[in-house]
């Protein structure tokens, strides 16, 4: 372990076994070895802020079965609402009035938004408020669609890949083509996005061997953010009976793609701080340095139930902005409501 800790320290190609072997054998002095690692990078490359994007939830109406998410379309009992153009546009507002400069429109993937609506939406944001960042995600479209979007002034996309295991990916999503996903990621990327990817951990059926390949992928593809979080049984999915993610797989993977991938935006998740109290900041403490409090109307928040006890009050809601800065201050972190674009970019604010 000794060996392959240093090999990432000094910055050279770590290999899928040696990655197996991290995953199968870390002690808890090696793990702490590893975030120190991560933390180290993350503060050389973005100094202790924490990156706030405001998180607006657009629909809970869904085509897909991804087995695994609440909102599936074979939950019959899921709550759905879809917000109007207005109410989007308006929680945007709330955000920027709140400070924030940075928007993730999130959804499930819902025909009723035709590309012209996505278009009048953020062509209003971009246009009424005053440099701010938009990112979307609504899930795979054609490479026309994202074009559009991207003309449309929409910055940055986030579509996780969950697994690059075909097999696995098959299994999880019956209907869902695991080569449009993959090729879905290289088109944004060619158009010019800023793009996010990732994975979750603890998916049912998911080995070790599976998430070496998944942090091997994310070094080859270079996003600019990553999200990855531990999976969570919903109860109204065929999944619910299945086992939480593990804490130290998360931890582990948060502080491996920190250290691939030094200048990667990388959120602490909501499923994170839910799946442990102290999650947030061992995240941050991990490598992470991006939060997406939730700026969505509050009557449908919890209608937007992806796993069990999503979190959604305190900390995880924008309108608490002043409890978020002190929670972060106390971690030893500051927060930031800009833009926060990679630093590849060089537009870092
Ligand atoms: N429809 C869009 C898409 O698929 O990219 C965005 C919405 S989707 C609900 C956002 C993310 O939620 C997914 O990429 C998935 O990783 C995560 N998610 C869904 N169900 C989950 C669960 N049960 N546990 C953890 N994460 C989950």
């Amino acid at each position: 372990m000794k060996k392959i800790l240093d090999k990432l320290r000094s910055g050279k190609d770590i290999s899928r076994e040696e990655l197996i072997y991290i995953y199968k054998n870390i002690n808890d002095s090696d793990l702490e070895e590893l975030m120190n690692m991560a933390n180290k990078i993350r503060l050389e490359n973005y100094g202790n802020k924490v990156f706030a994007r405001g998180l607006v939830e657009i629909s809970s109406f869904c085509t897909k079965d991804c087995k695994y998410c609440g909102i599936n379309i074979l939950n019959k009992d899921a709550k759905r609402f879809r917000l109007s153009l207005e109410d989007i546009i308006d929680s945007c507002k709330k955000g920027y009035r709140l400070g924030f400069r940075s928007f993730v429109l999130q959804g499930g993937e819902d025909p009723y938004f035709t590309d012209d609506m996505i278009i009048e939406i953020v062509k209003a944001i971009k246009s009424e408020l005053e440099n701010v960042a938009v990112t979307l995600s609504i899930g795979e479209k054609t490479y026309e669609s994202y074009e559009a979007f991207y003309r449309a002034g929409v910055d940055r996309f986030l579509l996780r890949h969950e697994t690059i295991n075909k097999k696995l990916f098959e299994e999880i999503h019956e209907t869902a083509s695991y080569d449009n996903r993959i090729n879905a990621l290289y088109n944004l990327k060619e158009i010019g996005y800023a793009v996010g990817a990732g994975f979750m951990v603890g998916i049912p059926g998911q080995s070790y061997e599976d998430l070496a390949d998944d942090i091997l992928f994310l070094k080859k593809l270079n996003p600019e953010m990553v999200g990855l979080g531990p999976f969570l049984p919903h109860k109204e999915t065929v999944y619910k009976s299945e086992e939480k993610g593990n804490l130290r797989e998360t931890l582990i993977s948060l502080a491996l793609v920190r250290i691939l991938i030094p200048d990667v935006l990388l959120p602490a998740t909501t499923a994170l701080s839910t799946l442990d109290k102290n999650g947030r900041k061992l995240g941050f403490d991990a490598g992470a340095n991006v939060i997406m409090p939730n700026l969505s109307p509050k009557d449908n928040i919890e209608k937007y139930s992806l796993y069990n006890d999503k979190l959604n009050t305190g900390i995880e809601s924008a309108d608490n902005i002043q409890a978020i800065e002190n929670s972060m201050e106390a971690m030893g972190y500051v927060i930031s409501k800009e833009r926060g674009d990679n630093i590849r970019r060089k537009i870092c604010l």
